[in-house]
């Protein structure tokens, strides 16, 4: 594995970010590309927390604590390109671990955000739940405030880490007729009584996910991140600058797709000359590389504007993750074509990718939600 390739994206990095580069990559082709693929739910939660303990235990996840927004990039496009079950679990520990960032909650920064960085804790964010997927504020888990505590009643589904995990950061209502202002944050140790694994749900790529369901759970005032009411806005921040780092993970999926269509164009032979001699593979050539190209820019543009500080890149990050996931998706697809049927061979790495990257269109946001908010973005600022 050659990925990344540095130079079209080079403006926007710092001299220390070709290190970084460098050593994610081969410590992804080392440590993580030569794990065969888990055969089935149970063995990729087992996966999932060995990655967890390798990943953290290198260092990777360090970017995401020091808030190294190319950085996190750089790492989640190597993790990608070697393994998107490895990429996945670096996702969850940003997603888990920055509401707590974000917070400035020192009790739960203590208590799990070392332990998360360094690989020895598992994180997971419960944000979705069955009658709130895209329109978040419909979400009707509650968290009632009793005394000294909050009980917690409800469930989340499509929850990644659900049964693995050890806290969650949970998005629940305590001020149900608030709709978006009336939801509070919560970080939840997974031992807690009242919060149980209903149930798998089963993907067609490895990807430990679940149902989870509070039922009188009760966890201490201590425990809520941010002030009430402002819980969603918290949420919101952590995807502000977690979709440009989804759409790095498809640049990374697509740039090994891509690597290995290549290889084969070069080799394979009909008609008496490899296909990278024929036109219409030319051409299928030149636009995934293009696309990839187009994609990497946004996302290392979203990546740098959030380091030099400033406050919000929705917008930024909304065209990154939007683009990205999209021209992935056509890259890996188009990667297929040109293995013919050794590309959908279950053992061939870009089956593994065609069956991951499909995800990356709808979680996080989908692309159709991430239109809607570039749309609202230039409806209030058309200069932008
Ligand atoms: C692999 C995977 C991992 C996940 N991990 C997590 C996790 O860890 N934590 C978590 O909280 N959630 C997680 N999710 C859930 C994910 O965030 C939701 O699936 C996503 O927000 C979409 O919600 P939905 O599936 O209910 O789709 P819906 O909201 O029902 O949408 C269905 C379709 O309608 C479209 N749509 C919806 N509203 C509009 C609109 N206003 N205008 C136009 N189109 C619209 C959507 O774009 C989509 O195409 C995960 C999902 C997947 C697939």
């Amino acid at each position: 594995m050659t990925i990344p390739d540095l130079r079209p994206i080079h403006a926007f990095l710092d001299e220390r970010h070709a290190l970084l580069a460098g050593e994610a990559s081969d410590f992804a082709a080392r440590e993580v590309a030569s794990r065969p693929e888990p055969r089935d739910d149970d063995a990729a939660r087992r996966d999932a927390r060995d990655l967890l303990a390798r990943v953290g235990g290198a260092g990777w996840f360090e970017p995401i604590q020091n808030q190294d927004w190319r950085a996190c990039c750089l790492v989640r496009e190597a993790l990608a390109a070697a393994s998107p079950l490895a990429d996945a679990v670096f996702a969850l520990q940003g997603l888990g671990t920055l509401p707590i960032l974000f917070s400035e909650n020192e009790s739960a920064r203590e208590r799990w955000v070392d332990a998360a960085i360094a690989g020895r804790a598992m994180a997971a964010f419960a944000m979705t739940e069955p009658e709130a997927g895209s329109d978040v504020a419909a979400m009707a888990t509650t968290a009632r405030r009793d005394g000294n505590s909050y009980r917690l009643d409800g469930t989340k589904t499509y929850i990644s880490n659900a049964g693995i995990a050890d806290f969650y950061t949970v998005f629940a209502s305590t001020e149900p007729k608030a709709g978006g202002k009336g939801i509070s944050c919560f970080v939840v140790p997974a031992d807690t009584p009242g919060l149980t694994f209903v149930r798998p749900q089963i993907l067609s790529a490895p990807h430990p996910l679940g149902e989870i369901a509070f039922k009188d759970c009760r966890i201490p005032v201590l425990n809520r991140l941010g002030e009430e009411g402002r819980g969603y806005a918290l949420g919101l921040r952590t995807l502000d600058r977690m979709r440009a780092t989804v759409g790095a993970a498809a640049c990374g999926m697509a740039a090994r797709a891509l690597e290995e269509a290549f290889a084969h164009a070069r080799s394979r032979r009909q008609f008496g000359k490899p296909l990278a001699e024929f036109q219409l593979i030319q051409e299928k050539l030149a636009r995934m590389a293009t696309d990839l190209t187009a994609a990497r820019l946004l996302v290392y543009r979203c990546a740098w504007t959030a380091d030099r500080g400033q406050a919000r890149v929705t917008l930024e990050a909304a065209m990154a993750k939007a683009f990205a996931t999209e021209a992935a998706q056509r890259i890996v697809d188009d990667a297929i074509q040109v293995l013919g049927a050794a590309g959908v061979m279950a053992s061939n790495p870009v089956d593994r990718l065609y069956r991951a990257v499909r995800a990356l269109r709808i979680y996080e946001g989908t692309t159709e939600i991430q239109h809607l908010v570039i749309a609202g973005q230039l409806m209030q600022d058309p200069g932008a």
